[in-house]
């Protein structure tokens, strides 16, 4: 097979205004747009994200990007090539781990990736890529036998199987206990750091905060946010929050009454309330500072100082006016 000339400089991906509606399932029913304007360029050696709640139109997206699905409009273009017109073109390049990776029982780990690395003209070494996945203990395991870990991490091996620039991981700790999320997000850094570039669609905001250099997030087939996840995060309009907690139920009252005045006089507190045995101060970025000076000055003493967090669901929420439910739905604008 000959290779296509492949150009080095282009974006590793880019996709521009992408569209795709799938047809009604049944006569008289409406058909679904799923993709309805989704653009972005990933560069090559960093984890790009595509976030978002279920049925925003992640794998659809990957999958136009892959070549697997035939897009409606728009434009993808994967090292330079177009695998909307030919998806032989970028098939050595590109390695796409299946949601759920369907292989026969009996099948072990080693055979799983002799039998995958045969499709390709270059192959990976299987022993690194074995140790990259630490499944080199698990080689001769057959497949019904291996945890939802192990499966998983078997899925990404056989996705790098043949020496890809680019790997696309769906949905790839779904199901998993924390434990296992977290190895398995050090081991797509290790891929990351090995120089795969790496397209992660990921319906879990902790995930996506965690692991990706940059991302988009998409919602009803269209991007509604895109960025670093601290530039994101960073971006958030409103107010911060300091929880502050005191056992003393003397001290707690005294710092009310401090936080209280010190919101009716300094620009950067904006409110004070007690919750409980906490009480929450909220203000500008400099509220920690003006908080901590004020209660210091009265010598009160909290038992515990926390900022309120920050995440990728508050950005969420900004950008659809609406809560983050990982499971819901979307009908799509069409
Ligand atoms: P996500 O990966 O974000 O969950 P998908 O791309 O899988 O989103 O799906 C987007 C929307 O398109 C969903 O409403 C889904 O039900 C619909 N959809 C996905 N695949 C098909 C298909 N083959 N035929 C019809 N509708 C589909």
């Amino acid at each position: 097979m000959t290779s296509p000339q492949l150009d080095a400089s282009a974006p590793v991906v880019e996709v521009g205004h992408l569209r795709k509606t799938y047809p009604a399932a049944r006569r008289g029913g409406t058909p679904k747009t799923a993709v309805a304007d989704v653009s972005f360029q990933v560069t090559r050696g960093e984890i790009f994200g595509i976030l978002g709640p279920n049925g925003a139109g992640k794998t659809t997206t990957v999958e136009c990007v892959a070549g697997l699905r035939h897009a409606d409009g728009g434009s993808v273009r994967v090292l330079g090539q177009n695998p909307q017109a030919d998806p032989a073109l970028i098939r050595e390049h590109v390695g796409i781990q299946l949601q759920e990776a369907a292989l026969h029982d009996k099948i072990t780990v080693r055979e799983a990736l002799d039998v995958f690395g045969s499709f390709y003209s270059a192959r990976a070494d299987s022993a690194e890529l074995l140790d990259l996945l630490d499944l080199t203990a698990h080689r001769d395991q057959q497949f019904a036998k291996l945890s939802g870990g192990q499966k998983q991490r078997l899925s990404i091996a056989l996705a790098l199987v043949g020496k890809p620039q680019v790997a696309i991981l769906d949905e790839l700790t779904t199901g998993l206990d924390p434990a296992a999320r977290r190895a398995t997000w050090n081991l797509v850094e290790r891929v990351r750091d090995s120089g795969v570039t790496v397209l992660l669609v990921t319906h879990f905001m902790d995930e996506a905060e965690r692991l990706c250099d940059r991302l988009v997030v998409i919602d009803g087939g269209r991007v509604v946010a895109e960025g670093t996840p601290s530039a994101l995060i960073e971006g958030l309009e409103g107010d911060r929050g300091v929880l502050l907690r005191f056992s003393d139920d003397g001290a707690r009252g005294r710092a009310v009454n401090v936080l209280t005045a010190l919101a009716d006089h300094d620009d950067d507190v904006t409110g004070a309330i007690a919750v409980g045995d906490e009480i929450e101060v909220t203000g500008t970025r400099k509220v920690l500072f003006a908080v901590v000076q004020a209660l210091a000055a009265a010598d009160v003493v909290p038992d515990d100082v926390r900022t309120v967090e920050r995440t990728l669901e508050d950005v969420f929420v900004q950008v659809t006016g609406r809560e983050y439910r990982a499971e819901e739905n979307e009908e799509v604008a069409a």
